[in-house]
């Protein structure tokens, strides 16, 4: 190879970490809710995803399908493997029934394409923390019963956070069948996403809002020492971490008047998170991710259908990291943290 050639891996085996599905009941259930969004950022954004224009429509038919155009697209670029999620803000805006019984139909309905294709899908469990019991229950059902190795969230619920002591029966349940919670963004509750929209701007949603309130939602729970009470749970980002490794010599110089933790911020992060490239396919972040997390704590990403394939997998297979590195983030942690079986 001469000295300007570009390097380019190929053959990676890729294993996708944070694809999102949707029901159709759940798109039939945002879609009457988003006919009256008010100011809720959530809906608002849903109301654009359920507009007419051909863009969307191809997002809303794509997050409806599991076995048609989503499989064609990962043989198309060589991804062996997605991880399934309900997409954002999944089950969380719903009432409290309702909520407990569309999260153990979307874990049944994911576990079945796990059962049908073993070699292309694994999944992560939904949950309804509006009923912590119930969620518990359900966490421990997905998982044990049903095969879903990693339960996941969106973010806040009715502007309330996991740190919340209520919420500490579904760390327990996740922390009892070893499932990493997979915090996945959407927008920040209603007052404090109105300073993010204007008439001239808008930096909400997955241009800077997601990251925002899911950095927020990680730091809370560092910050309330949530990982002192419970030292064997695990958080996983996406989005490179949502930002927070970027930050660690600020949070580490700054933590200590501002809370009761034991250690400094970054060593629960690198001890208790895991987090993914998702939607991030720029590989001067994920050189400096692996420098400050090292190989074993970054798995690969594509947000599949909110992002291309093309862009993710072009991003990965030019990466100038170590061949040793590459494999564990396309394919062995995944393996290792989804508890990945193909049997
Ligand atoms: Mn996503």
């Amino acid at each position: 190879m001469s000295a300007t050639e570009p390097i380019r891996h190929d053959d990676l085996r890729l294993i996708a970490t944070e694809e999102a599905w949707a029901s159709p009941e759940l798109v039939n259930r945002m879609k009457k809710l988003a006919e009256h969004p008010g100011n809720d950022p959530d809906l608002n954004m849903w109301a654009r995803f359920l507009g007419h224009n051909p863009h969307n429509e191809t997002l809303v038919r794509r997050l409806q399908d599991i076995y048609g155009e989503r499989i064609q697209h990962m043989d198309e670029h060589r991804v062996e493997m997605e991880i399934l999620s309900l997409t954002a803000p999944g089950v969380q805006m719903f009432d409290r029934d309702t909520a407990v019984g569309m999260a153990a139909e979307t874990n049944d309905t994911i576990a079945e394409a796990v059962r049908k294709h073993p070699t292309r899908f694994a999944g992560m469990a939904s949950f309804a923390p509006q009923d912590p019991a119930a969620a518990a229950k359900e966490i421990d059902r997905a998982v044990n019963k049903l095969g879903l190795k990693t339960v996941i969230v969106n973010s806040h619920t009715n502007g309330e956070y996991l740190d919340n002591p209520k919420y500490w029966p579904i760390l327990e349940a996740a922390v009892a069948a070893k499932a990493p919670i997979y915090i996945h963004p959407r927008n920040l509750p209603a007052p404090a996403a109105q300073f993010l929209v204007g008439d001239t701007y808008n930096v909400n949603g997955a241009f800077w809002g997601f990251a925002v309130e899911t950095a927020l939602h990680g730091l809370r729970l560092i910050m309330s020492g949530v990982f002192d009470r419970y030292p064997d749970l695990k958080i996983i980002l996406g989005h490179m971490g949502e930002g927070i490794p970027y930050w660690f010599a600020r949070l580490d110089y700054f933590y200590a008047s501002r809370s009761k933790i034991q250690r400094p911020p970054s060593e629960y992060f690198r001890e208790n998170f895991y987090i993914t490239t998702s939607g991030v396919n720029d590989n001067n972040v994920l050189n400096f991710c692996h420098t400050v997390l090292g190989p074993d704590r970054i798995m690969w990403a594509i947000d599949y259908p909110y992002q291309d394939v093309l862009g993710a997998v072009e991003f990965i297979r030019t990466s100038t990291l170590p061949r040793e590195s590459l494999d564990k983030i396309t394919f062995q942690n995944a393996e290792r943290i989804f508890r990945i079986s193909r049997e």
